[in-house]
């Protein structure tokens, strides 16, 4: 069992891959985090609607979802960070 970079703790993958459900294409083995360490935020993404992961000591919720940041870094060859919007140009 791996345990958590955050808290050192050992990561349940059933509780974690439970709590990842709503993400899409992501599992507990995506994640050095146990489940109290993830913060899962339900319909923030802008791009598809769908949960958003926060990452550790953000604190702000994303404006995308991982699946719709692998997606824009696909189509533009740039990684766009957590968040989008209008403010990076
Ligand atoms: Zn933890
Ligand atoms: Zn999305």
């Amino acid at each position: 069992m791996k345990p958590c970079t955050s808290c050192q703790a050992a990561i349940d993958e059933y509780v974690l891959d439970k709590q990842l459900e709503p993400l899409r294409e992501l599992t507990a083995d995506d994640f050095n985090v146990c489940a109290d360490c993830a913060t899962i935020v339900a319909d923030a993404c802008v791009v598809c609607g769908g949960a958003v992961y926060v990452p550790r000591g953000g604190g702000v919720t994303p404006d995308y979802c991982p699946a719709c940041r692998a997606d824009l870094i696909d189509r533009t060859g740039r990684d766009p960070g957590w968040y989008g919007g209008p403010v990076s140009s």
